[in-house]
This record gives structure tokens, sequence and C-alpha cells, in this order.
């Protein structure tokens, strides 16, 4: 099937595209990688008059490490994230999940801010963006405003994003002293989204206790989930405190609407969480102990 026909815009600059966004209201929608929209679009799941194509946006491509953050602007295509040094090093956590997403002909095209503002709930990268508690940039027609990733993802395919909203650039914490950091998914095919998966991120002390820890889940509700109980039984306590399997359980009865579909059912998809999210923390944990 083709598309419904619509009209193209290229803007050139952030402040063009948001008037652009202004101008139609909710028949534009913005069009980034192309990789979850186009789709969408040719199988008339959706239909808008204006389409704002905002890949040639210089201002929203690029990493930029600053101190104890990196900020990364929306624009910036998954492949380029995967192959950056300064990602790999400051940022392992959205590194290592990228590898993860779809294919590589679909991360040369598919952009950050396009991934988070899809909010697929068996997406990699919302649920990394939650567990470091990551921050969003957006400007509208009313400036530009800060929200936390716990706010951003607010139900099934469903952001703060506001209609005339751009998504600019997300920053991300520096996580450094011994940390260790592990994304685990089960798909049934690589390259498919997650049927469970979860991104770990720890920090110990000398003495090999928990001094923060970060445990999110994907594929397992309707966004992604953060397993905030067990975070804050795990700090303080010494990593081998509690089991693996046992983080896996309780993390996994924190996603209180795991989806039942053709890939999996509910109980199903709790049993395979509850595997991936022992097998990240292990991961995580080993990393943390060698550094
Ligand atoms: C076969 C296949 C397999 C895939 N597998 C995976 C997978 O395993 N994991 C995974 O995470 N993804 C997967 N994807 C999706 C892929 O990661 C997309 O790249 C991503 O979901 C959307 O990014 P995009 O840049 O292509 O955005 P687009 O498709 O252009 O846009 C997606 C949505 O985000 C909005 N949007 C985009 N950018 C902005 C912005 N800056 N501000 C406001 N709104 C914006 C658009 O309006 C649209 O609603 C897969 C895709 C395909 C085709």
């Amino acid at each position: 099937m083709k598309p419904a026909p619509f009209e193209y815009h290229r803007p050139d600059t952030v402040e063009a595209a948001v008037a652009l966004l202004a101008e139609f209201g909710d028949g534009a929608k913005v069009l980034a990688g192309g990789q979850s929209l186009v789709p969408m679009l040719a199988l008339r799941l959706a239909a808008f008059d204006h389409l704002i194509d905002i890949g040639r946006i210089g201002a929203l491509c690029g990493i930029d490490h600053v101190d104890s953050r990196v900020s990364i602007g929306a624009g910036t295509t998954q492949a380029t994230i995967e192959r950056s040094s300064v990602m790999a090093e400051y940022v392992p956590l959205l590194a290592r999940a990228t590898p993860f997403i779809g294919h590589f002909q679909i991360r040369n095209r598919g952009t950050i801010g396009g991934s988070l503002a899809h909010a697929d709930p068996a997406a990699e990268y919302p649920a990394v963006a939650l567990a470091l508690d990551a921050e969003f940039g957006i400007v509208g027609a009313s400036g530009r405003r800060s929200v936390a990733a716990s706010d951003f993802f607010t139900g099934l395919w469903s952001t703060a994003l506001d209609d005339g909203d751009l998504l600019t650039d997300i920053t991300f914490p520096v996580w450094s002293g011994r940390c260790g950091f592990a994304v685990r998914e089960f798909a049934r095919r690589h390259g498919d989204y997650a049927v469970a998966g979860a991104a770990v991120a720890v920090e110990l002390d000398v003495a090999d206790a928990v001094v923060r820890c970060a445990v999110a889940l994907f594929g397992l509700g309707a966004t992604p989930v953060r397993a905030l109980d067990v975070e804050r039984d795990l700090v303080g306590a010494p990593a081998v405190a509690m089991a693996p399997t046992e983080v896996g359980r309780r993390a996994v009865a924190m996603a209180t609407s795991i989806p039942s579909d053709l890939h999996g059912s509910a109980d199903y998809r709790r049993r395979v969480g509850t595997v991936v999210v022992a097998d990240a923390w292990t991961a995580a944990l080993e990393e943390a102990r060698r550094e």
C-alpha cells in the first residue's frame, strides 16, 4: 500500500520546524528516520496532511560530553551512537542497547529521538533512558522545557510530547566509580522487538556493597518499567545479598500490566523476564567487580 497524500516540508532549523508544527497543528507529524512512521503511513495505520522532515537540521545531530553529562541531539542516528567512543566510554548502557535495535540498515536511518518519541514499550532506548534518569529537552510553541524520563513515557506509544512539540536533545548522567552495565533481552529473531528485556546499571563500593543501581524492564508493560522497590532493597547491601533470580522475580513482579499476544502470554513473558533480569544483574555485577 501507499501512504495517503501529504505535503512534505524540510526545515533547516529547530525554530522553522516548530513554526511549521504550530501552523499545521495535529495535521502535522515529525519525520525523523522514518523507520517506524513510514511503515505506519504505508499501511495506512496513520495519515497526516503535513510531514515535517527534521533530517536536515544540523543542530539536532551530535554527541556532546561535558563534565558528568552527555547530551545527544534527537536526530542522532542509532548507528552514530553505536560507533561512538564517547558513548561506549561514558554511557555504555545506551551503547550496549543499540545493537539490539532492528538491523544495521534500520539503525543507519533510525534516530534516538524517533525511538524515544515513538515509545514502543518493547524498545530498548526508552528503558535505558528510564534506568539512567535521562532528561528530555523539548521545544514547542511556548519555548523550551525539560522533562525527566520518569515523566516522559505516559502510556502505550504515548509520551509527554504535545502536538507542536519537537524533542531536541536527551541528556544522560555519566556514572563513574566501580560500575557495571548490561542489557539482556529475548526476541524470537535477532532484530525483532523484545519479548522481554532488561537494562541494568550498578555501582559497587570497595567492599562490593551496592552504592546505587537501576533495573528497567521492557516488553513487560505499556511503558518501560523501573523496578524502584527492588533497587531500594539492593542499595546499601552486599552485592551477593540477593540472588539474581530473586532480583529478577521481584523486578518482574513490579510490572503490573504484562501483555499477552501472539509472541507470548503474560505468564511466559514473566518467566522470560525473570531470567533476562537475572542475567543482566549478574553481568553488570561481574563488570563492576572487575573495576
Ligand atoms: C523491521 C524493524 C525492526 C525494528 N526493531 C526495533 C527494535 O528491535 N528495537 C527498537 O527500539 N526499535 C526497532 N525498530 C524501530 C526503529 O528503532 C526506529 O528507528 C525508531 O522506532 C523510530 O526512529 P525514527 O528516527 O525512524 O523515527 P520516525 O519513524 O521518523 O518517527 C517515529 C515517531 O517519532 C516521532 N518523532 C521522531 N523524531 C521526533 C522528534 N525529534 N520530536 C518529536 N517527535 C519525533 C515521529 O513523529 C513518529 O511519531 C524497528 C523498525 C523496523 C522497521
